[in-house]
């Protein structure tokens, strides 16, 4: 193996211990506590484990967690009024709604529902448009995280050939106009994608949010170039199960110049950014200066 090993734990603590820094000199120097909202809809058994790990880590950079736990049967209504009364609570300056929601509830409009200064997961329609527009928004957690994993290791991004594998609106979209607003030269491939194998081949990045375990081999991989796998996907190994990503690790391991393992490299950036996106939003909402490099 000769690429470096992108280590996105440690370098979410670094992200979660800024975070942790600030907060502690907003309540000192201003006597703010941010304060960071999840409603989690139904009893989805993945969303209880993220919204667990999301409340213990808001609380141990400092600042209020409120949890709010529905019913899976909760009307439309009854979660819009929710969401409209965490929109009116000055101690809330985050709002996340855990998807998937159940199928009776139409999700466009409940996260268009949040505030947009509130939207910490950065998914509604005006925050995506400020990023498309190159404006100030509310970013993506987990793009948002490859990004400070990139911008850590290479400094400047301007002029890089970019290649990003999956078009979602939660990562591939979001991450492709990051890299473009960093100046990259960005490529989005997806299921139709005629050639993948030479389009991948011309990424200096590669960034790849498919979730097919191993999909992408060490031959596709330019000599050299930076692989962030975004991929979590659960394989069997005998007769247990195991964590692993939409990159073949060792393959692309020798052939890149660094690479983000799975688990271990994206994973942990995603609530890193969520804490950051939190402070962010607090900060904004009370005219104060934002900490630098917790945001695009
Ligand atoms: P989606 O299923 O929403 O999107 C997958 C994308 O991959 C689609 O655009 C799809 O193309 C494309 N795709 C599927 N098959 C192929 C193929 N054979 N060749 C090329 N492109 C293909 O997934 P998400 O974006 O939500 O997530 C992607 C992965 O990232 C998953 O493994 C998920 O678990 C993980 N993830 C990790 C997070 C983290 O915190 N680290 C957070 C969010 C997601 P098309 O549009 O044409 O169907």
């Amino acid at each position: 193996m000769s690429a470096t090993i992108l280590d996105g734990k440690a370098f979410a603590a670094t992200v979660r211990a800024k975070v942790a820094d600030h907060v502690a000199r907003l309540k000192s120097e201003h006597g703010i506590t941010p304060g960071l909202a999840v409603v989690l809809v139904g009893e989805d058994p993945a969303s209880q484990v993220y919204v667990r790990s999301k409340g213990k880590q808001t609380k141990e950079a400092g600042m209020a967690s409120f949890e709010h736990r529905l019913p899976a049967d909760t009307s439309e209504e009854a979660l819009l009024r929710m969401v409209d009364q965490l929109n009116k609570d000055p101690g809330v300056h985050g709002i996340l709604v855990q998807l998937p929601l159940p199928k009776h509830l139409d999700s466009d409009l409940v996260i268009n529902s949040i505030d947009p200064a509130k939207d910490v997961d950065g998914f509604h329609i005006s925050n995506v448009g400020l990023l498309g527009t190159g404006q100030r928004s509310m970013v993506p957690c987990t793009p948002l995280g490859c990004l400070m994993l990139l911008r850590d290791h290479h400094g400047s991004l301007s002029g890089m050939e970019a290649v990003v594998i999956g078009r979602s609106n939660i990562v591939g979209k979001p991450m492709a106009q990051l890299l473009l607003n960093d100046s990259c030269t960005v490529t989005i491939c997806h299921s139709r994608t005629k050639d993948l194998k030479e389009t991948v081949r011309r990424g200096d990045i590669v960034v790849a949010a498919v979730g097919r375990p191993e999909m992408v081999p060490g031959d596709w991989i330019k000599p050299g170039a930076t692989v962030i796998d975004v991929g979590i996907n659960r394989i069997p190994d005998g007769d247990k199960t195991r964590l692993v990503g939409d990159c073949d690790f060792d393959s692309c391991a020798e052939v890149a110049g660094a690479i983000t393992p799975v688990p271990g490299g994206v994973g942990p950036m995603t609530i890193a950014c969520l804490l950051a996106n939190t402070v962010t939003a607090c900060c904004r909402a009370n005219g104060l200066p934002e900490p630098e490099g917790l945001t695009a």
